[in-house]
């Protein structure tokens, strides 16, 4: 099932990454400890009365972090009511309606999905007078909150999660397919990517409407193999978007790789790692997909060597140490059947469950061959257990977590990679504390 997108609109300063924060928050504890991501996140899985749904906080989607541009603000909610199911139109109590809230508010009005008005800063009862006055922008009732404090926050998320739409979307496909988004920074070679992939393998080819209005999902038979190609229309026309272009891409980028198993991560061999791959890299990382690093336009580069061009990568890139490295050219289709036979491998991993026997054994065989203590302490598994898959995710209880030092977790990782490779897939281990043993 699809999560639900909701995503934060508003102008600078309102408190959007305060209430973005606030949300997400408890979630984000769990999975941040991952080296090499220093970055602010903005884009993240979060819950509220049982049900999920993906937050955004559009503000960090700004590129021109210095001085954003009215205009960019405004596109922003335009892009949001676009991809979005839910769009919280944040304001700030204490400055009162601005200019700029009148602008976006035009663009939110009459929109077809629910649009929420926030009203921040309403740190007490009082401040409720002053979030009256925005009414006046016609997007009918305003919620004031305070995401410092929290404040009525509650009341908002209820409303939030009342009005994600209750039909569920019939998938098209069988549920064992294997779903892949292509994503990179404009002009890697995505849309080439993505035709050379349907072109040549003269496959049954049915495009499928997805989530999203515009969205299309392109399936295709490979053997036995169902493979979907998520929002294969974001691929083709991401690229030639005017305006804010990598905004676009990213948001729809992010949304693609929701709803996949496996992410393709392009780049462009003639160029070199850009910025703008790392952090594309790197949202691969937080979503939690299987990866691969796909070198492409390899046709350009004869007097480049793999190795060494791999060894880049894998510098600026360390998080995503797990995927495999795969050069490829679009243009001449080199490559790109062994791309897909790789991406079935990945996506196998990321389904694969360890015994519990089996998991037992190995991390045991681990801590005795290198044990670990601080402070005099000893760090003692008591159980671990498969919690989870896509990502596979291993609860280890232990003696004392705060004995689960990052290198240590590291080599426990490692440990089990040795026996259970899991190629292209994060491998998620979360510490827990034991219950105390009776003396
Ligand atoms: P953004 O640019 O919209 O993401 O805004 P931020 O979340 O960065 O917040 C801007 C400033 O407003 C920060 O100094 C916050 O501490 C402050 N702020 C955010 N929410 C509240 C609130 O509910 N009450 C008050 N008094 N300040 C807030
Ligand atoms: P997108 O914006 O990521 O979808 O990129 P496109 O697929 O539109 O490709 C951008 C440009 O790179 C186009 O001019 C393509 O013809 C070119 N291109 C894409 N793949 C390759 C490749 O493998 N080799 C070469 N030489 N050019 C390529």
């Amino acid at each position: 099932m699809d999560k639900p997108l909701v995503a934060i609109v508003g102008r600078p300063n309102v408190g959007k990454s305060t209430l973005f924060n606030r949300v997400v928050g408890r979630r984000i504890a769990i999975v941040e400890d991952t080296p090499g991501i220093t970055r602010d996140r903005l884009y993240a899985e979060a819950e509220w009365n049982g049900r999920e749904f993906v937050m955004i906080d559009t503000g960090g989607l700004l590129f021109n972090e210095q001085d954003p541009l009215k205009t960019e603000v405004t596109l922003q909610a335009q892009v949001a009511l676009e991809e979005a199911d839910v769009v919280i139109f944040m304001t700030d109590a204490v400055s009162g309606v601005t200019p700029m809230d009148e602008e976006i508010a035009d663009k939110l009005r009459g929109a077809c999905k629910p649009v929420i008005l926030v009203v921040n800063k309403a740190d007490n009862a009082a401040r409720d007078q002053d979030a009256l006055e925005f009414h006046a922008l016609g997007l009918g009732e305003v919620y004031p909150v305070s995401s410092l404090n929290g404040r009525s926050v509650a009341d908002v998320l209820d409303v939030v999660v009342e009005s994600f739409s209750t039909a569920e979307l019939e998938p098209g496909y069988p549920e064992d397919a294997v779903k892949i988004s292509i994503i990179g920074r404009p002009n890697v070679g995505k849309s080439s990517l993505l035709n050379s992939i349907l072109g040549r393998k003269r496959a049954i080819v049915s495009d499928i409407p997805g989530t999203t209005r515009d969205a299309i999902d392109t399936v295709l038979q490979r053997g036995d193999d169902t493979i979907v190609l998520i929002d294969t229309a974001g691929i083709r026309r991401s690229g030639k978007v005017q305006g804010s272009v990598e905004y676009y891409t990213v948001l729809r980028a992010l949304r693609a790789m929701e709803r996949a198993d496996v992410a393709f991560v392009v780049i462009d061999a003639f160029d070199g790692l850009r910025d703008g791959d790392k952090r594309v890299a790197g949202f691969a990382q937080e979503a939690g997909r299987a990866c691969i690093i796909v070198v492409n336009k390899w046709d350009l580069c004869e007097e480049k060597v793999m190795r060494e061009f791999s060894e880049q990568v894998r510098k600026q890139v360390p998080f995503l140490d797990f995927a495999p490295i795969v050069f490829v050219s679009a243009l001449t289709g080199m490559g790109v059947a062994a791309l897909l036979d790789t991406a079935m491998d990945v996506a196998a991993s990321h389904t694969m469950r360890i015994p519990t026997s089996e998991l037992n054994r190995i991390l045991q065989e681990a801590i005795d061959a290198r044990p670990f203590s601080r402070k005099g302490r000893e760090l003692k598994i008591r159980y671990a257990t498969m919690a989870d898959i896509k990502p596979p995710t291993i609860v280890v209880f232990v003696n004392d977590t705060s004995l689960a030092h990052f290198s240590y977790v590291r080599y426990l990782e490692n440990q089990i990679r040795k026996e259970y490779s899991y190629e292209g897939t994060p491998l998620r281990l979360i510490f827990k504390q034991a219950r105390k043993e009776r003396k």
